[in-house]
């Protein structure tokens, strides 16, 4: 397996329900992205001798990023003040969907913890992996220095 990996960095703001700990007051993360792709063999190198071109997950999964999340606040639908609050000022939010594989309504899916924020770009990073005839590795999503979820689908 030969792999690669493109980093990517963005600040969001979340605050997450049915918790008791730091993350349920209205905060922000800088979040680390990783992203990471692979081929079996080296005869699967593209002509320039790449797995991709990292402008290529720049510009396919990188602008996605940036457009839809940079300075996002991750809101769980089922909070209705903040939810109303982010939509009175016209501020950028993204509302956690629940239903990204079809597990069916489960509460925690709701929230923007990393598991589920990472689990929005794996999505996306799979199905850009496939188009590119890549493997897809992982996404890996740092909250801080010393904290990230990894996720492989
Ligand atoms: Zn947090």
């Amino acid at each position: 397996m030969i792999t690669v990996t493109k980093k990517f960095n963005f600040p969001i703001g979340h605050c997450l329900l049915n918790y008791d700990g730091p993350c349920a007051n209205i905060h922000g993360h800088n979040i680390d992205l990783e992203v990471t792709f692979g081929i079996r063999h080296y005869m699967s190198l593209d002509n320039a001798g790449f797995v991709i071109d990292f402008n290529e997950i720049k510009k396919g999964i990188g602008s996605w990023v940036e457009e839809s999340f940079d300075h996002a606040f991750f809101v769980n639908p089922m909070d209705a003040s903040m939810l109303k609050l982010l939509m009175d000022r016209n501020s950028k939010h993204i509302i956690m969907p629940n239903n990204i594989l079809q597990y069916g309504d489960h509460t925690g899916l709701y929230n923007p913890t990393m598991e589920n924020i990472a689990l929005i770009i794996g999505v996306k990073a799979y199905n850009f992996a496939h188009l590119k005839n890549l493997i897809f590795i992982k996404v890996r999503l740092y909250e801080s220095d010393t904290s990230f979820c990894e996720i492989e689908l």
